[in-house]
C-alpha cells in the first residue's frame, strides 16, 4: 500500500540556513483570562483542567472531555490511577529525594531492573532525568564519551533528519527538524549537526519508485552524508523510529532501519534511537526498534515511561557502550539534582508493573487495529484525508489541500489545528501537527488513547473526528 509522490524531491541536507513561514495565530480579544505562567501562547491562554480520571478531562468550569492524546501520547494507563498514587504516596513518606551522586534508591533500581532485567538487546544501564530532551542531551554526551574514552577526538558529528523532533534543549534542539521551534534560536545551535532526508513514504516515495528502491536511495544519502563528513568524524545517526510529533506517526518503510544499522556498523557509527514518543508499548511492542529488526546502541524513552505521573525520561545504554565507559574513566559525569527522582521512579515503576501485569502491550496491538479500521472506515475516502498512518495506539490523519499532487494546505488555513478545535469543542481531545513538506507547512491530528482505552471510546474518539473533519472541509473552499 505504499503511496507514492512526484511532487516533493528529496530536501537538501546540507542547507545551513533555516527559513520558515511564521503564521501565528490572529489575538483572540475576548481572552479569557489572565495568567501570570509564561505559556506558549501569550495571546491564547490554555483551558484549565480541574481534573483527571481515566480516559477524561474535566474542563472548568463543568466540561468533561476524551483525552484521546494523552496530551502527547503521555498518558499511557489513563488518569488517577489508584495504585500508582499509591506508589508515590509511599515513596514520599519513605525517601522523597536522595542526590543520586552518592545514593540510590530502591525506586530507581526497581525501575531500572523492570525494563532491563533479562531483555534480550544487551541493554545493560538505564539512566533516569526528568524530560525527554534531557534524555536526549544525555544520549549525546554518551555517544561523545564512547570516542572520547579510547582517545577519539576527531569524532564530533552527529547525523540527524529532517521532520524530526528530539526535544527543546540546545543539544536535543540542534537535532531536531521542528522548523518553527528552531528558525529563531539558529544561531544558539550545534553546528555538528546535518540533516538528511526522513523516512516518509507518503510524501517522498517517487511514484516510479518500490520501496526497497525508496530505502535504497535514504540508505545512499546517508551513506553519502557519513562520506561527505568523513565517517571517522561522526559520532552517530539519530533517529525516531516512529516519527512522533514533527511529520505525525510516520513508522519507516520496510528495511529501513536495517539499512541504517548496516550502514552505521560499516563506519563504527553509533546508532541512538529515540523513542520518547513512541516507546514503551505505544507502537504495540515494548520498544519500536523491536518492529524494525535492529538494536540501538542508545536508547531514549520518556513520555510512555511515567506515564503523565511525573517527569520522567531515560537513556538506557548498551552493553558496548558501558564497557567502553567502564574500562575508560569509569565514569559518566552528568548528574542532575533530579536525576533518578525517587518519586518519579515510584510513579512510573507503579505504571511499568501495571503495563506489564495487565498485558497493555498487547492491547495497545489489538485496539491500535480497532482504532486504525475504524479511522479507515470513517475518513479515507474523504477529500482531504491524505494519509492515515500509525502503530499500536499511536496514529496521525495528515490533511492535504490536493489528493493527487499531495500539496498541503496554505498554513494560513490551519486545517489541521480546526480539526483539532472542533474536535475539542465536540467532547475530544487530539493533538494538531505541522511538518513540513518542503518548507511548507503540512497539517496533521494525532491520536494516541491511553492504552486502556475501550472500543466504546475509540468509536466516540473517531465519530468525533469525522465530524470535526466534515465541519472543517465544508468550510474550506
Ligand atoms: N524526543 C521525542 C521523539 C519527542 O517526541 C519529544 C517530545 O515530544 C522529546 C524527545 C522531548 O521530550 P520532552 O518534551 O519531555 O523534553
Amino acid at each position: 500500500m505504499a503511496p507514492h509522490s512526484t511532487s516533493n524531491p528529496t530536501p537538501d541536507p546540507h542547507a545551513t540556513t533555516l527559513s520558515y513561514d511564521f503564521h501565528p495565530p490572529a489575538p483572540k480579544p475576548e481572552s479569557p483570562h489572565h495568567s501570570f505562567l509564561l505559556h506558549r501562547s501569550l495571546l491564547l491562554p490554555p483551558d484549565t483542567v480541574t481534573h483527571a480520571s481515566g480516559t477524561t478531562l474535566t474542563l472548568s468550569p463543568t466540561r468533561t472531555i476524551i483525552d484521546a492524546c494523552g496530551g502527547a501520547a503521555v498518558s499511557c494507563i489513563g488518569h488517577a490511577n489508584d495504585e500508582v498514587l499509591a506508589a508515590t504516596i509511599a515513596q514520599m513518606r519513605s525517601v522523597s529525594y536522595v542526590h543520586t551522586g552518592a545514593y540510590t534508591t530502591a525506586a530507581a533500581e526497581s525501575l531500572a531492573s523492570i525494563i532491563l532485567n533479562k531483555n534480550p538487546y544487551d541493554l545493560e544501564k538505564a539512566l533516569f532525568v526528568s524530560s525527554g530532551s534531557e534524555a536526549v542531551d544525555a544520549a549525546m554526551k554518551l555517544a561523545r564519551q564512547y570516542f572520547f574514552e579510547t582517545g577519539r577526538p576527531e569524532r564530533r558529528n552527529f547525523v540527524a533528519r529532517k521532520q524530526s523532533y528530539h526535544g527543546n534543549t540546545i543539544g536535543a534542539m540542534s537535532l531536531s527538524s521542528n522548523l518553527p521551534r528552531k528558525v529563531p534560536y539558529e544561531p544558539l545551535l550545534l553546528t555538528n549537526v546535518s540533516h538528511v532526508s526522513p523516512a516518509y513514504a507518503y510524501q517522498y516515495q517517487l511514484a516510479e519508485e518500490s520501496e526497497e528502491q525508496y530505502v535504497a536511495r535514504l540508505a545512499e544519502e546517508l551513506d553519502g552524508e557519513f562520506r561527505r563528513l568523513g565517517p571517522e568524524s561522526v559520532i552517530a545517526f539519530v533517529a525516531e523510529p516512529i516519527v512522533g510529533a514533527t511529520s505525525g506517526c510516520v513508522p519507516a518503510p520496510a528495511g529501513y532501519f536495517r539499512a541504517v544499522r548496516e550502514i552505521c556498523d560499516r563506519y563504527g557509527i553509533l546508532l541512538v534511537l529515540d523513542e520518547v514518543m513512541c516507546g514503551m508499548g505505544r507502537s504495540g511492542s515494548y520498544f519500536a526498534f523491536e518492529q524494525e529488526g535492529v538494536v540501538p546502541d542508545i536508547l531514549t524513552i520518556g513520555k510512555g515511561l511515567g506515564g503523565g505521573y511525573a517527569p520522567i525520561a531515560g537513556v538506557l545504554v548498551s552493553r558496548k557502550v558501558v564497557d567502553r565507559l567502564r574500562d575508560g574513566t569509569g565514569m559518566f559525569n552528568h548528574g542532575q539534582t533530579y536525576q533518578a527522582h525517587p518519586l518519579s521512579c515510584a510513579s512510573a515503576l507503579a505504571v511499568q508493573k501495571i503495563i506489564k501485569r495487565d498485558g497493555l502491550v498487547a492491547r495497545c496491538r489489538s485496539m491500535g487495529q480497532f482504532l486504525e479500521g475504524e479511522l479507515r472506515e470513517a475518513l479515507e475516502g474523504r477529500k482531504h484525508v491524505g494519509n492515515i498512518r500509525g502503530r499500536g495506539l499511536f496514529w496521525a490523519v495528515e490533511f492535504v489541500q490536493n489528493k493527487e499532487t499531495k500539496r498541503s494546505f496554505e498554513p494560513r488555513l490551519e486545517f489541521g489545528h480546526r480539526v483539532q478545535k472542533k474536535a475539542f469543542d465536540l467532547g475530544v481531545a487530539i493533538y494538531p501537527g505541522a511538518g513540513t513538506v518542503d518548507g511548507v507547512r503540512g497539517d496533521h491530528v494525532l491520536i494516541a488513547p491511553p492504552y486502556t482505552i475501550t472500543e466504546t471510546e475509540l468509536r466516540k474518539i473517531v465519530e468525533v473526528v469525522r465530524e470535526a473533519y466534515d465541519v472543517v472541509e465544508r468550510s474550506t473552499m
